[in-house]
């Protein structure tokens, strides 16, 4: 399908890409294959060891907790072995549980769920929507929104000034995202965990982009609690991670309430129910846990403790070295970046083209020149707006007016690496 279809087909009216095939297609695939699906922060294609490993257990399925059977007694083992695997992979704490979620949506809504009353969140604007809007759901929640900063250290002030004019009593969380999913960039998550715990806080860390591309230590950063999600770790199926303090976790109310997460159900004598909870992670997995998801996240995760993180980031580091040449001999071009252009960042890059809407140069990577890239304001509007200095398009993400030449851009596009690029 040419440029031109594209056009016809969503009504588009942009001209022909600034950059030639010619550059284009060396530049993000070396040449080397036909497509290449560069949207791993979206979702990282699973690596054919989870594949194997599901596909051998697949005869044996049966349902978690819930029966005296072989196929059951087989699948609570491999349950909750996946679950030791993650807590190793992740380097929890004797005190910590790994709880199984769908996501990190869902791993970050339910640790807002479980925050005792009155708690203070401190979030950077800059974060995920995942990470920045669940607070706010919780209407004894205060949520101190904090400006985009400008260099780490920056971060780690900007927090530290925060924390300190805070009341310093009550339960106090700051939410914090490793690897952005639309810069790439690191950001110091020891030192802001330093700072939180210094000011008696507690710190969560969004591990979605991080975990695929670094190891996360979970005692070594000093962090309270860790999320993520196994689409975006080489593990397809639907399931997440949150991991951590067990305290805050087993004194809240269940997340979900239905079987699994009640030891004890009776009937009172004044005709009501007494429910006694579970006080291990099982308290918030109500109903039937997803036990391939699950165990599909644990292979990924065995899987590169095996391979180890180093052979994954030298080639990320290369392949986005080369994509930033490649980038930096367009004038139109301009990468963007929070921290500056020579912060470390994980194998995830997004730019503008000045004068081009995104969703349009983007329709035309996949159909012309067969790179699958993603467009959009990435779940991350406030810093996507403050990237492009502009305001988000409206509505949503797609569908933006045309950029008029030598406009700036209304949104950006994003290319992704990971295991297996
Ligand atoms: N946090 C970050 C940094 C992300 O990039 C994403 C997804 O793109 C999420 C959270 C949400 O992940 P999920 O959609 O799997 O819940």
């Amino acid at each position: 399908m040419s440029v031109s279809a594209v056009a016809a087909d969503r009504s588009v009216c942009a001209p022909l890409p600034v950059l030639g095939r010619d550059v284009l297609v060396p530049l993000v695939t070396g040449g080397e294959v036909d497509y290449a699906a560069l949207d791993y922060a979206a979702s990282a294609p699973a690596l054919q060891r989870v594949w194997d490993d599901v596909a051998a257990y697949a005869p044996y399925y049966g349902s978690v907790h819930r029966g005296a059977g072989y196929l059951s007694q087989l699948s609570t083992d491999l349950f909750e072995n996946s679950r030791r695997t993650i807590a190793e992979f992740l380097g929890c704490r004797d005190e910590d549980q790994v709880v199984f979620t769908r996501s990190t949506t869902d791993s970050l809504n339910l640790l807002a769920a479980v925050l005792p009353q009155n708690t203070r969140v401190f979030v950077f604007e800059t974060e995920h929507h995942a990470s920045l809007l669940p607070w706010e759901q919780r209407p004894d929640t205060a949520v101190t929104y904090l400006n985009a900063p400008r260099t780490p250290q920056q971060a780690v002030d900007t927090l530290e000034k925060a924390l300190a004019g805070r009341e310093p009593y009550g339960p106090a969380l700051v939410c914090v995202t490793g690897a952005s999913n639309v810069t790439g960039e690191l950001w110091p998550v020891r030192e802001l965990a330093a700072a939180a715990h210094a000011h008696g806080a507690r710190i969560v860390l969004d591990a979605a982009q991080l975990a695929p591309h670094h190891p996360v230590d979970i005692a070594e950063l000093d962090v309270d609690w860790v999320a993520f999600s196994g689409h975006k770790l080489y593990a397809p199926f639907g399931a997440g991670v949150l991991a951590g303090r067990a305290d805050w976790l087993q004194a809240a109310e269940p997340y979900l309430a239905g079987g699994g997460a009640s030891r004890k159900v009776s009937r009172r004598t004044d005709g009501g129910v007494d429910v006694e909870w579970h006080t291990t992670a099982a308290r918030h997995e109500a109903g039937s846990p997803n036990v391939i998801g699950a165990y599909a996240i644990a292979s990924a995760c065995q899987a590169l403790t095996e391979a180890g993180f180093d052979g994954l980031v030298a080639r990320e580091q290369e392949l986005i070295a080369r994509v930033r040449e490649g980038l930096a001999e367009v004038p139109e071009v301009k990468v963007l970046s929070l921290f500056g252009d020579d912060a470390p960042r994980v194998g995830v890059l997004s730019f503008v083209v000045e004068g081009w809407n995104s969703s349009h140069f983007a329709a035309a990577l996949s159909a012309e020149y067969g790179i699958g890239v993603r467009d959009g304001l990435f779940c991350a509007h406030p810093l996507v707006r403050t990237l492009l200095g502009s305001e988000p398009q409206e509505p949503g993400e797609c569908g933006a007016p045309e950029a008029a030449p030598g406009e700036r851009s209304l949104n950006a596009i994003r290319v992704s690496f990971g295991a297996g690029t």
